[in-house]
This record gives C-alpha cells, sequence and structure tokens, in this order.
C-alpha cells in the first residue's frame, strides 16, 4: 500500500487536508515516511505553535498507528535503500534541543515524586493523651486517653473526626496512606521509565549525528543490526 500524505488525510476527512502544508513543510510526503514517524514525538513537534485539537490528534495518531503495522520487510527496505535524505542537521538539532528540554522536565517531575514519596516515611509523633485512659486509643479521633464512646459518664467524644494520617501519625489507620504511597511508588517507576527512553533517543541521535560524516549505508546497517526495534533513526527524519 503507498499513498500520499493528501490521500492519507483525505481518508481521515476533509477537515484534515488543512494540515497537509504541515506534514510536507517536514518532508512526509508518502506512506514510507509516514510510516517511519515518531508518532509521539513528531506530531507534538510539527505541532508544538499551533496544538492540533485532541479529537485529531488521536484520530492521526490511531491512522499512523495503523500504517506502522506494515510488515519489517517493508521497513527494512527502506532502510537500505533510503529515499533522498530530508534529515537535516538543523532539524535534527532542533528535535534534540526538543528531546532535551522533555527530559529536563521529566526529571523535575520524578524528583518531586521522590520528595513526596520520601514524606510519607515521615514519622509523625503521637501526640500526648487527651483523657485519663492512658492507653486507649480513640476509634474516632485517634487521640489516646479515650475511647470513641462509652467514657466515663456514658459520655462519646467530643472532638471531630480524625482526617489525616499527619494528625495523629497513625497511618494503618488511615487506608488512603497506603494508597498514596503506591501511587507515588507507580509514578517514580513511570517517570524512571520514561526518563530512560528518552536518554536512549537522545544517546542514538547524538551517536547518528557523530556518524553522520561516515556513510551513511554504513551507519544504517550498523543500527539494524544493533536493534529490531522501530528506529529513531528515520524516526526522527
Ligand atoms: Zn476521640
Ligand atoms: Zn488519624
Amino acid at each position: 500500500m503507498d499513498i500520499s500524505v493528501s490521500e492519507f488525510l483525505q481518508q481521515l476527512g476533509p477537515e484534515f487536508m488543512k494540515y497537509k502544508q504541515t506534514f510536507m513543510e517536514n518532508e512526509f510526503c508518502d506512506s514510507s515516511s509516514l510510516r517511519a514517524m515518531n508518532i509521539e514525538v513528531d506530531l507534538d513537534y510539527m505541532f508544538e505553535t499551533n496544538p492540533l485539537p485532541l479529537g485529531h490528534k488521536r484520530k492521526l495518531q490511531y491512522a499512523l498507528k495503523n500504517l506502522e503495522s506494515v510488515t519489517c520487510a517493508e521497513k527494512n527496505e527502506m532502510f537500505i535503500a533510503p529515499p533522498e535524505s530530508s534529515c537535516t542537521e538543523k532539524n535534527m538539532d532542533k528535535i534534540k534541543e526538543k528531546l532535551e528540554s522533555n527530559l529536563q522536565l521529566k526529571e523535575k517531575e520524578k524528583a518531586d515524586y521522590v520528595h513526596k514519596r520520601r514524606q510519607m516515611d515521615l514519622i509523625i509523633s503521637d501526640p500526648d493523651p487527651i483523657g485519663p485512659l492512658k492507653s486507649t486509643r480513640c476509634g474516632n479521633c485517634h487521640m489516646r486517653g479515650h475511647k470513641a464512646d462509652g467514657n466515663r459518664g456514658n459520655k462519646p467524644c467530643t472532638l471531630p473526626p480524625c482526617n489525616s494520617w499527619k494528625d495523629c501519625g497513625q497511618k494503618d489507620k488511615h487506608t488512603d496512606y497506603r494508597v498514596q504511597c503506591k501511587q507515588f511508588d507507580k509514578d517514580i517507576k513511570n517517570a524512571d521509565k520514561e526518563i530512560e527512553e528518552m536518554s536512549g533517543e537522545i544517546a542514538r541521535l547524538t551517536s547518528f549525528q557523530e556518524k553522520a560524516n561516515s556513510s551513511f549505508i554504513g551507519v544504517v546497517k550498523e543500527r539494524l543490526r544493533q536493534t529490531n526495534k522501530k528506529s529513531t533513526l528515520i524516526a526522527m527524519c
């Protein structure tokens, strides 16, 4: 299946034709270059100054992903005999800059999660008992010294219910404590994964730029040997 970018956009609907110029300006002119797109990065990059409406973006992402699922053989052919290269050094520098600033943001985000997670490990001192029953803890306000019900004179606890483990230090009495810890752990893990991916892309891009002076075909072959994964090399162009 070989279609032009016009046909591709037309298939999504006439309202998508207005994006043709942006695709052409970025040299995504035919199905082989569309298939080679790094969908997540390139769309954001191309439409950075004039962001796509979310519905259009999702439709494009979906359609591009489906285009992408063509056989590897077809893709490899493209690597061995690349079309007239549209990668310019300037373009690559811009993409690298963008990747690096994204990486910085992600690292900041992670540091924030790590900080918040550490806060969860803080030991909150147990406030002094309120009332005569030193070793009894109230099920309502979580203070020691009295009970939620049936105190002297059959009186209930008069304090408002405890809202946070930070007030009473009783982490096991607050289910949201564990939920929050888990969420931060998950956020940190996801950030780590994204940081690794971004660093990898930057490293691959840098290494490609360094080798750019040597034979293009030689570099491509070497890269093909190293990885079967979707190559950043072509995708970044
Ligand atoms: Zn109480
Ligand atoms: Zn409490």
